[in-house]
């Protein structure tokens, strides 16, 4: 028999809701830490506005899989009256966590965390296929959070791009019949000049000093976008910004954050937090909208008040951090074209001819609530043209990892996307984060739309009349 709730008025206030809440977690099939609160989900209204902005919803017009049905699902499993089985996994696992439903929702409803914090439960309390959770260990505990072992199996996989294997692999329908055909498509292409090297250097602004920033430079983007974190520098410098590279950075935990990794995350958080702790900094400057998104929210990764423990395997020896330490350096956190946006161009740019149209980064619109700013600085570039797209607010279908773990519907929502982009007949499709880049670059090649895919930062340094 469950046990009963202590009686109220029998003890103090604090005891009696301690009490209850522990009742609660015996009905409960959500473990205490890193659960969806009620509070929070019970924000949602049932109104429904949000489902025609799901991407998941649009495509198969199930409940189940709608903001509104996975909020309901994480409801009844928390009331235990659902289990927290295959049924349950599969819907939360299908959402994007594009967080479309958070910017259409007049509630308020804070989706992406409860998404998080539901499959946070996921990974303490339900056991994947033996498949998954070696490639989950594997990438999310003993690749991701070490620099050092990023570099290492970059230098293989760039050794498979370069000499001749990939296309071998291609040619001799290896991949296809592995399953792997459509997957290795989206594989980033791996730099020969990783950006590791720029790590603990410090680059001068061009003219007079108008500000001085941090930049974040990412983890797997150290591999494959060397190339755009040096351009953001440059066009940083050349807007009179002092840009100072911290060397002990390390990945800023969204993938893990996204998969209910939340230790690891956390312990990523609290890296990142001491390493951008000294120096006088007027922003902590990011390219990549997914990490900018979760460096604006580590504080929802801590419980208030928490003093941390010590974690297993710390990347690095961290030195403290709590929720406070979370909040002061996430209030300094600025994607780059928000910072510069605000800041003013003082460059002087040559004309580019180039007729372009934008994708919003889901974790730009709809994580950070920033539309205006890039467009603003496309505007800014002399004999671009801007037209815009139609349902350009919507998932590409990258979503960090999704097009790895659910390809098929992450290919369908890259047709509709890509169909979206050649209506506007634009030369290039701009978008502000790596992720977006990689998945609407294969969409290109998939689709045949003969169309550039270029980083807002990259169409200003390409209008640069200074530098290289
Ligand atoms: S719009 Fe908000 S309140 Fe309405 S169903 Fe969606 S999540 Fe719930
Ligand atoms: S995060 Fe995106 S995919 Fe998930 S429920 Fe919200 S709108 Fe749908």
């Amino acid at each position: 028999m469950a046990p009963s709730p202590a009686t109220p008025g029998t003890q103090p206030p604090q005891a009696h809701e301690e009490a209850q809440r522990e009742f609660a977690l015996t009905l409960s099939g959500f473990t205490a830490r890193d659960k969806p609160e009620y509070a929070d989900y019970a924000r949602c209204v049932h109104c429904g506005l949000c489902l025609n902005h799901c991407p998941t919803y649009r495509l198969w017009g199930r409940e189940a899989d709608s903001p509104r049905g996975r909020i309901r699902q994480m409801a009844l499993v928390d009331q235990g009256r659902l289990e927290l089985g295959d049924a349950f996994v599969t819907h939360i696992d299908r959402c994007l966590d594009c967080r479309a439903c958070e910017t259409a929702c007049p509630s308020g409803v804070e989706y992406g965390k409860l998404v998080e914090l539901a499959r946070a439960q996921i990974e303490q309390k339900y056991r994947r296929p033996f498949a998954s959770r070696v490639a989950r260990n594997f990438v999310y505990r003993r690749l991701l959070p070490y620099p050092k072992r990023i570099a290492a199996a970059a230098r293989w996989a760039r050794l498979y791009q370069t000499t001749g294997l990939a296309a071998l692999a291609r040619g001799s329908g290896i991949l296809r019949l592995l399953g792997l055909h459509d997957r290795e498509r989206l594989i980033p292409k791996i730099d020969r000049d990783f950006f590791f090297g720029e790590l603990g250097k410090t680059f001068p602004a061009q003219g007079t000093r108008r500000a001085r920033v941090a930049f974040f430079a990412g983890c797997v983007a150290q591999v494959s976008f060397s190339e755009l974190n040096r351009a953001t520098i440059r066009v940083l410098q050349a807007n009179g910004c002092d840009v100072v590279v911290p060397a002990g950075q390390v990945c800023c935990g969204a993938l893990a954050a996204h998969a209910g990794v939340r230790d690891v995350a956390r312990s990523l958080a609290r890296t990142n937090i001491d390493a951008f702790r000294d120096g006088d900094f007027d922003a902590i400057v990011t390219n990549a909208a997914g990490c900018g998104s979760t460096l604006k929210e580590y504080a929802d990764l801590f419980q208030a008040g928490e003093s941390l423990p010590e974690p297993k395997r710390p990347p690095r020896a961290p030195v403290s951090s709590g929720e406070d330490d979370a909040r002061q350096f996430s209030s300094r956190v600025r994607d780059v074209t928000e910072f510069l946006a605000d800041l003013g161009l003082s460059s002087p740019f040559k004309p580019i001819p180039l007729r372009v149209t934008y994708q919003d980064s889901c974790h730009l619109l709809h994580g950070q609530r920033v539309r205006e700013a890039p467009r603003k600085l496309i505007r800014a570039v002399p004999g671009v043209e801007l037209v815009e797209m139609q349902h350009a607010d919507q998932c590409c279908g990258s979503a960090g990892v999704y097009n790895v773990t659910e390809t098929k519907t992450s290919l369908e929502l890259l047709e509709q996307k890509m169909d979206c982009a050649r209506e506007t007949m634009a030369q290039a499709i701009v978008t502000a984060n790596p992720g977006c880049m990689l998945q609407l670059r294969a969409g290109a090649v998939i689709h045949r739309t003969d169309q550039q895919v270029l980083h807002v930062i990259e169409l200003l340094d390409r209008a640069l009349t200074t530098t290289r």
